[in-house]
């Protein structure tokens, strides 16, 4: 039995925590979800299989977690590229929502449990505002009703940020130029055409800012509080500092977030991923080259929310450091030894079960939960030379991976299993062991170079040949 004591890094203190959600063992966690009006990239693969493993490891060590992330059908950008293609607001972001949900499925991110719409819960949208009115956070404008950021006055708490610093806002700042603060942002803003997509409210016909749909959302599911906050790096200024600003204001309860997750960046040889610099990567473009595996481990072998920079070449390492396992899995299928196994390879395993769950339970260092992984493998592959391995104790390892794996997603369990070796080899490798046994290393050279040229590799051990197919 493996004692967990969770540590997790939260945005919000910039350190290591001790992880200890509000009713102990059960999890609710938000996740930022995209705006549906373009393919995702493998930026978003980053923050969605991160997440994903992270659930599937809440899970195994015994929390139940409510999953929940939104997606943005409707904002500036939807409108802006439906008009660009001459179609409905709503078909659009129906047909990108699908085209994520579809990649989601191919990455194998199933950890969800409940995907919400931000057209779903404009009543819930409303409702907020009013309150904001209420408590005089909420203005209005010629164009919208805004919020009033230095009416909140642990505004900029997450990023480090201070209302006057909200001015450099890169992404999507709301415009006005009759703003009372630079950095205060829409709520609610009103149609401008009559083809917009808006609903009534009290403060007239229009449609919801950006930030309010996940408080909205959130508040409807968890309450004003909840566990973990997560999204990408990019997300912390301003939007989740809007979250913030939102929430603690209306519920008067601090803080709206336990934990804040934020994932690191990833760049493209060395440069940011941009249209216009043509380095752009949807997820289905790169799984025309690379399995769902491959992609999974190329992001989990980096640290959550340190940067890291793709390149070919890493491609490289990820398909060697993949068929290590894969060959490795093999090996352990193939051990018909009944004899016990070497006391010292029982204790290795067993301090690397634990070794490997102490990592993750540090910050959920995947890196180094690898690193421990691949020493383990490293050091069964010596008993497995010798000859000290017994069946049962393969199938306990092989049984460990399998088990990780459902963290992890990173093995191919179909190349695992070694394929049926057809009778005419057989007859071919039970005739180079005859050969073996009398000594007649050039018969059974020979042999070993047939098999070679029909696919199949001869590795001598002492416990025997071993024959890969190749
Ligand atoms: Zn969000």
């Amino acid at each position: 039995m493996i004692n967990h004591n969770l540590k997790i890094y939260n945005t919000l203190s910039g350190k290591k925590e001790k992880f200890s959600p509000i009713k102990k063992k059960k999890v609710n966690i938000f996740v930022c979800g995209v705006t549906v009006f373009d393919f995702s990239h493998i930026g978003h693969a980053r923050t969605y299989i991160v997440f994903d493993s992270f659930v599937k490891y809440l899970k195994q060590v015994g929390f139940s977690v409510f999953y929940l992330q939104n997606i943005t059908d409707l904002d500036d950008k939807i409108i802006a590229r439906s008009q660009e293609k001459e179609v409905e607001p709503k078909s659009l972001a129906t047909a990108f929502t699908k085209e994520y949900l579809k990649d989601m499925k191919v990455l194998g991110v199933d950890s969800v449990t409940k995907y919400a719409k931000a057209t779903s819960y404009i009543k819930e949208i409303i409702n907020q505002i009013e309150k904001l009115f209420k408590k005089g956070y909420a203005y209005k404008l010629e164009d919208g009703i805004y919020y009033d950021i230095s009416k909140f006055k642990n505004y900029g708490k997450l990023s480090g940020r201070t209302i006057l610093g909200a001015e450099d806002a890169v992404s999507r700042i709301d415009y006005s130029r009759n703003k009372r603060n630079r950095g205060d942002f829409c709520l609610w803003k009103f149609r401008q055409e009559e083809t917009e997509p808006s609903w009534s409210s009290p403060f007239g016909k229009g449609r919801p800012g950006w930030h309010i749909e996940d408080t909205a959302i959130t508040e409807k599911f968890f309450g004003p509080q909840y566990d973990i906050h997560g999204g990408g790096r990019d997300l912390i200024f301003p939007h989740h500092e809007a979250e913030i600003s939102q929430m603690e204001a209306i519920s008067g309860k601090r803080p709206l977030v336990r934990y804040w997750m934020h994932t690191g960046f990833l760049t493209i040889d060395g440069q940011k991923m941009s249209k216009s610099l043509g380095n752009f990567m949807t997820i289905s473009d790169f799984l025309k080259r690379n399995s769902r595996q491959q992609l999974r481990f190329l992001i989990l072998k980096n640290l959550w929310h340190s940067p890291f920079d793709y390149s070919e070449s890493v491609m490289i390492e990820v398909r060697a450091s993949l068929e290590k396992i894969e060959e490795f899995l093999r090996k352990l299928n193939d051990i018909k030894t009944i004899k016990s196994t070497d006391k010292n390879l029982k204790k290795l395993f067993e301090k690397s079960e634990k070794d490997f769950y102490r990592e993750l339970d540090d910050d959920f260092n995947t890196p180094r939960a690898f690193a421990v992984l691949f020493d383990l493998i490293k050091e069964t592959n010596k008993f497995i030379d010798k000859d000290l391995v017994s069946k049962s104790q393969a199938k306990e390892i092989y049984n460990f991976f399998e088990k990780i794996d459902k963290i992890f997603g990173i093995i191919d369990f179909k190349k695992t299993k070694n394929k049926k070796i057809p009778v005419a080899i057989k007859k071919l490798i039970d005739e180079r062991e005859k050969y073996r046994q009398q000594q007649n290393w050039l018969k059974s050279d020979e042999i070993r170079l047939e098999l070679e040229k029909k696919g199949y590799l001869v590795e001598d051990t002492k416990a025997g040949q071993i024959v890969k197919n190749i």
